[in-house]
């Protein structure tokens, strides 16, 4: 079994764990540098190049794509999907899970609550869009930021009307959204592979801060997720297609509300919070999903 690990850094310790996964189990397994690869197309023939050398087709490939390399980075997902090679995430499911507003539209539409959420172009009035939200507080939130970046609590009509009209006027997209004070800066991450449950921790975001992201310093322990909030991963995971995904949820009065679905999340976080080895389950996940009779090159 060969598989290609789609990362831009050797050194990330989910990019570690998953080779170790791998050669644990007698498998080949290589980091390739998506932004290394070059694709051919020909009439029925797609190739991959990779340093200069053509690269031998993997059983499975696992994308790790940075969120500002999506476009290149899902190019070469796809082309390795034509070459009928099992992809752990889908390319489309990627490319939807990195549009906060497509993801927002797509879970909702398949019953996943999350906080009321207002979209607005630039030329509306800032009055109007907060009197639509439902007023302050209310949290801001850059359709491209990540890891917490681009998020923003503001908590008078006066601020939200001044930052928001500055978004506005520098021509960025926000996506305007009710705040959930009650979840208290924490929120949890449930981790999906092939659609069951494997692991979920809760992140408590810095003192002070209403962002529980751990890239701004939060920390985590492991969670016993309630029945509603399995339930609700599971469904969130489920609409949108993602193989493997980290579910973001935020515990509110009406019960768990969804963040958003991410389609690399971190193992560090998880597996020394729970304990779990989930980068083993990662490769049951593709074991168990490669069918040996799709094998173009028989040689492998
Ligand atoms: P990013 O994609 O940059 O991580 P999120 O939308 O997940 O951005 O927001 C980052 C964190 O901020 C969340 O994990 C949560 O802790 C907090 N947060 C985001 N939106 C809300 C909200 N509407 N109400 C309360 N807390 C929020």
């Amino acid at each position: 079994m060969r598989i290609y690990i789609l990362s831009r850094n050797k050194e990330l310790y989910s990019t570690k764990r998953l080779v170790q996964a791998a050669q644990e189990r007698g498998w080949e397994a290589r980091v390739i540098d998506y932004l290394k690869c070059s694709i051919e197309i020909m009439k029925d023939e797609l190739k991959v190049n990779y340093l200069g050398k053509e690269l031998p087709t993997p059983d499975a490939i696992i994308p790790r794509i940075g969120a500002s390399r999506t476009f290149y980075g899902t190019a070469m997902v796809r082309h390795f999907e034509m070459m009928d090679v099992f992809s752990a995430t889908g390319s489309l499911a990627i490319k939807r899970s990195r549009d906060k507003l497509r993801s927002l539209q797509i879970l909702s539409k398949n019953g996943v609550d999350m906080p009321k959420t207002v979209f607005a172009s630039n030329k509306s009035n800032a009055k109007d869009v907060i009197e639509l939200s439902g007023g302050a507080p209310l949290v801001l939130k850059i359709l491209e930021g990540t890891q917490g970046v681009g998020v923003v609590l503001v908590d008078s009509e006066k601020a939200a009307k001044s930052v928001l009209d500055a978004f506005y006027g520098m021509d960025v997209n926000l996506l305007v959204q009710e705040y959930i004070e009650e979840a208290g800066g924490a929120d949890i991450r449930v981790f999906i592979v092939g659609g069951k449950i494997i692991g979920a921790m809760k992140r408590q975001g810095a003192e002070g801060d209403f962002r529980s992201n751990l890239h701004q310093g939060g920390s985590a322990t492991a969670h016993k997720l309630t029945k509603k909030e399995k339930e609700t991963a599971l469904a969130a995971a489920k609409a949108m297609g993602l193989g493997i995904c980290g579910v973001d949820m935020i515990q509110s009065n009406r019960g768990p509300l969804v963040m958003e679905v991410n389609s690399s999340p971190g193992l560090e976080g998880i597996e020394k919070s729970t304990k779990i080895d989930i980068a083993g389950k990662i490769m049951e996940y593709i074991a168990k999903n490669i069918d040996p009779k799709c094998k173009i090159n028989p040689e492998k």
